[in-house]
């Protein structure tokens, strides 16, 4: 099966610039990139007659899908106050079943905003992975692990020898929540697994300031004895999701495997700050984005999230060529997928696999839209509206409206899933 995109816009993220093209897809690989309107038909051809875009589809790479459930729950609390009082009392009481709906439901909301992968922290993980492979997206799985649970740890063990490269679209990590959730002896063997393995590790990092007075008041470290002392610092590949009081000059020890994922609107509702781009990109730090979880960000968009990134740090640094366009957009797709382990995905190239965001441009916010300046105009006017497809692995997840599952259904269950969960937990 052949599929050429002719004439389309498109931005490997690779470069800044865009370039305008035929762009031939053949199987799950982009086969043939050429001057617009020189390939000849495929078995089918998108004629994008200049007004469509195609980018790499994007990574939500610190997420919990399964939180749709929960959405709207406790709202305007400050992170320990909300957990404790409305997320774990709930998260309780979730089944595989309601894990399976909750992520289905937040699947359905990615791939309808050209997000093709996401990074899941959260229990029931080969429900998540199921549901995954049903829908056609791509993830990064790791199961929660909180203070000394060896059967958590067992369970995400499992879930890597079940899971780690299925179809080439998913991978798994190993989970440790926090350092104020898990046991620092513990920590210690699950880095040390993790080393002897070669498996990644994903972990929550000095969310709040909070965390960071726990470090030095409770375990009497500073972060960089902490991430050494826990083993954090030697695992072969490291994902740290939030960072936002992580000191700077941090950077200097962190290992080069590491990626930080900046969860800019969740640290902000959730009242936790800001977390310091600019210094960490200046001292080399690859940086990835993520929406968190649905009950705190609210939304599952990936290109809000991007747009918000982005004016946000221009508003911080007083500096408008901070956190530009392309950073965002390379920010929420190569960087994803290159923390997640997925090689060859991530930019529009030859040989690379066809994961993609297609945009429709034709309408009045796209009006002067070129290769000069086509992700300018994706971030600051355009909308994840826009969305016309999204593409994963050489197949279409959602298209003008239809997706890969039947979402309807999908939703209806979401609903009657969080009724019940609700009923369950107050009973
Ligand atoms: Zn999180």
């Amino acid at each position: 099966m052949t599929l050429l995109f002719r004439d389309v816009f498109y931005l490997d993220c690779s470069t800044e610039q865009s370039r305008r093209g035929d762009i031939l897809v053949e199987g799950n690989r982009v086969e043939k990139i050429a001057a617009p309107r020189t390939l000849p038909d495929a078995d089918e051809t998108i004629d994008g007659k200049g007004t469509m875009a195609l980018l790499p589809a994007f990574v939500n790479c610190h997420t919990h899908a399964a939180m749709t459930l929960l959405r709207g729950l406790g709202e305007e609390k400050p992170l320990m106050e909300w957990l404790k009082e409305r997320i774990w009392p709930l998260e309780a009481h979730l089944t595989p079943e309601d894990i399976y709906w909750g992520t289905m439901a937040a699947m359905v909301e990615m791939v309808s905003c050209g997000v093709g992968c996401f990074s899941d922290m959260y229990f029931e993980m080969s429900e998540v992975a199921r549901a995954s492979q049903e829908i056609g997206m791509r993830c990064g799985l790791c199961r929660g692990l909180m203070q000394d649970d060896r059967k958590r740890l067992d369970e995400n063990l499992s879930l890597f020898d079940q899971w780690h490269g299925k179809n080439g679209r998913v991978t798994v990590q190993l989970g440790p929540h926090a350092p104020y959730t898990v046991a620092l002896g513990f920590l210690q063997d699950v880095t040390g697994i993790a080393k002897e393995r070669g498996i990644h590790v994903h972990t929550h990092f000095l969310e709040t300031k909070w965390e960071l007075d726990y470090l030095k008041n409770d375990l009497g470290m500073t972060p960089t004895e902490y991430l050494d002392t826990s083993g954090l610092l030697d695992v072969p590949g490291l994902i740290l999701a939030h960072c936002v009081w992580l000191p700077p000059e941090t950077a200097a020890v962190l290992p080069k495997s590491v990626t930080i994922v900046h969860n800019p609107k969740s640290n902000l509702k959730l009242g936790s700050g800001v977390f310091p781009w600019k210094e960490f990109r200046e001292l080399g730090v690859p940086v990835a984005l993520g929406t968190d979880g649905a009950a705190s960000n609210n939304r599952l968009d990936m290109l809000d999230e991007a747009r918000f990134a982005s004016l946000l740090h221009k508003g911080q640094t007083l500096d408008p060529t901070e956190s530009r366009a392309w950073d965002v957009l390379r920010a929420a797709t190569l960087t994803g997928y290159r923390a997640l382990g997925f090689e060859n995905t991530g930019l529009i190239r030859e040989g690379w696999t066809a994961d993609f965001a297609l945009f429709d441009l034709d309408s009045p916010r796209y009006i002067g839209a070129d290769e000069t300046n086509l992700a300018e105009f994706i971030v600051y006017s355009g909308s994840s509206r826009d969305v016309k497809g999204t593409m994963v692995d050489g197949k279409w997840a959602y298209r003008d409206g239809v997706y890969s599952v039947d979402a309807a259904d999908a939703l209806e269950r979401a609903r009657e899933t969080r009724r019940s969960l609700i009923r369950r937990a107050t009973e």
